[in-house]
C-alpha cells in the first residue's frame, strides 16, 4: 500500500468536487475542468461532486440545474484523455446510482421495488439478464436461512440474480458477486434503539453497489463474465416474524440457532454465497454487506473492511482501491473467532458470538458457506455506508461504496 498513491488519487478528485461545486453555487451554467493531470479521476471528482436528492422535495436544488455543462476544457486533449474522461464519467454515475438506491427511502424501495429499478437501470444495456426469484423459488431452493429473515415482514422477498456476458467466450467461468439486500433492518425482534433507525433503510448498501458497479461494467463493455446474486427483503417484528432461539437449516444442510435477530445479513448471505459459489463455481466471489457495527467501530468512514481466504483476491482489491480512492483495509480471518458460534448446543452454528471482534466473527461465519473451492473475499461496508458531512467527492448522506474500486477491479482484472 503506498499512501502516497492513494493521497493522489483522492485529491485530484477531491479538488475537482470542490471547484465544480464552488462554481455551481455562483450559477455557472458552463464549467470547464482540466484534465491534462488526471482525466479519470477529474471526471469522478466532477460527477461525484454534484450528486443530490431532492427528487422528493417541493423545491428543487438549483445547483443541480440539467442545463448546465461541465466538461473538459484542454484544447488539445487527446483522444486517449477524453476517453479517460469517459470512463471517469462512468465510473462517477455508476456510484451516483448506487447513492440513489440507497438514499431512497424504504417505503419506496422495497424488495419488489428495488427489483423493477434494477431492471429498468439495466434495460437496453448488452449482455445482460436479470432473473427476479419469488420466495416460492426460494423455499424449493431451501433458502431457509434467507426465508427466515423475510418472514417478519408482509413485503415478499425477491432474489435477483443478474447474468452479464461481456468475455469473447461466453462459457468462461464467471465473477461472482453477492450483495445484501435488507431494504430496512428494523432488527426484527431483537429490536434495534429507534435512534438513527431511519439510516437503516441504507441496510441494502451491498445490493446497491453491486448494482451500480454491474451498470458501469455494462456501459463499459468490460470483457468478464459475471454473475451477481442479490437477496432483498426486509426485517422486521411482527407475529410470523422469526423469534430469538429459533433454529432454521441453510441450503447447504448447516443448522443455524438464530440467537439475535438483527444479525440478519449473515443468514441471508448463507444462501446467497452457497448458492452463488456451489452453482455456478466462480472464479472468484465477492460478498458486500452493510454487517456489523463493529466494523463501523474499527475502521470508521475511511476504510472499507475486507477478510479474504486468498492473498491474490486481496491484492487485486487493493490495488483497486488505491487506483481510484475507494480504499480498502484487510482484516484477519481466523476460526477462533467462530468457536464461540459453535458452540450452540442445539445447532451447527448460532448466528452471533461474543462482543469483541463483532466484524471478524460474522465473516468466520459466512466462510461456512462458501464452496471451499472459489476464492471469497467478504466486504464489511457498515463504516462507509454513509458519510458524515460533505467532502469534496464525498457527499454527506448515504454514499454507494465501494462501486467504482469493484469496476476498477474489473476492468483490471482481464488486462
Ligand atoms: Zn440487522
Amino acid at each position: 500500500m503506498t499512501f502516497l498513491n492513494l493521497f493522489l488519487h483522492s485529491n485530484i478528485r477531491n479538488k475537482t468536487a470542490i471547484g465544480v461545486q464552488a462554481l455551481q453555487k455562483q450559477g455557472a451554467k458552463s464549467i470547464g475542468v482540466d484534465i491534462s493531470v488526471d482525466a479519470q479521476g477529474a471526471a469522478e471528482g466532477a460527477i461525484l461532486g454534484q450528486f443530490s436528492f431532492d427528487k422528493l422535495k417541493q423545491k428543487k436544488n438549483d445547483d443541480a440545474d440539467n442545463n448546465k455543462v461541465v466538461a473538459p476544457y484542454a484544447t488539445e486533449s487527446s483522444t486517449d484523455l477524453k476517453r479517460a474522461w469517459e470512463i471517469g464519467q462512468i465510473y462517477g454515475t455508476s456510484q451516483n446510482v448506487a447513492r440513489m438506491l440507497m438514499t431512497t427511502p424504504a417505503n419506496l424501495m422495497t424488495p419488489k421495488l428495488f427489483a423493477e429499478e434494477v431492471a429498468y437501470l439495466l434495460a437496453g444495456l448488452e449482455n445482460v439478464d436479470i432473473k427476479v426469484h419469488d420466495e416460492e423459488w426460494a423455499t424449493r431452493q431451501k433458502m431457509n436461512a434467507f426465508l427466515s429473515v423475510a418472514r417478519g415482514s408482509t413485503e415478499p422477498l425477491r432474489f435477483l440474480e443478474i447474468h452479464y456476458k461481456g468475455a469473447k467466450d461466453n462459457s468462461e467461468k464467471p465473477f461472482g458477486l453477492v450483495g445484501k439486500g435488507i431494504t430496512f433492518d428494523s432488527g426484527g425482534i431483537s429490536l434495534k434503539p429507534s435512534n438513527n433507525m431511519h439510516l437503516m433503510k441504507g441496510d441494502m448498501g451491498g445490493a446497491a453497489a453491486v448494482v451500480g458497479a454491474l451498470y458501469g461494467i455494462c456501459k463499459l463493455h468490460l470483457p468478464v463474465n459475471i454473475v451477481a446474486a442479490i437477496p432483498l427483503c426486509e426485517n422486521m417484528p411482527s407475529g410470523k416474524a422469526t423469534k430469538p432461539g429459533d433454529v432454521v437449516k441453510a441450503m447447504n444442510g448447516k443448522s443455524i440457532e438464530i440467537l439475535n435477530t438483527d444479525a440478519e445479513g449473515r443468514l441471508i448471505l448463507a444462501d446467497a454465497l452457497h448458492y452463488v459459489s456451489s452453482t455456478y463455481q466462480p472464479k472468484h466471489v465477492i460478498d458486500l454487506a452493510t454487517l456489523t457495527g463493529a466494523m463501523d467501530v474499527a475502521l470508521g468512514e475511511v476504510y472499507a473492511g475486507v477478510f479474504s481466504n486468498s492473498d491474490d483476491l486481496w491484492a487485486k482489491l487493493q490495488n483497486a482501491g488505491e487506483a481510484v480512492a475507494d480504499p480498502f483495509w484487510r482484516m484477519p480471518l481466523h476460526e477462533d473467532y467462530i468457536k464461540e458460534m459453535k458452540n450452540s448446543l442445539v445447532a451447527d452454528l448460532g448466528n452471533i458470538g461474543t462482543r469483541s471482534g463483532g466484524s471478524c466473527s460474522a465473516a468466520g461465519f459466512l466462510q461456512e458457506f462458501v464452496d471451499k473451492n472459489v476464492p471469497w473475499a467478504h466486504i464489511d461496508i457498515a463504516g462507509v455506508m454513509a458519510c458524515n458531512g460533505t467532502k469534496g467527492y464525498h457527499i454527506k448522506g448515504m454514499t454507494g461504496r465501494p462501486t467504482r474500486a469493484l469496476i476498477e477491479m474489473m476492468r483490471t482484472a482481464q488486462a
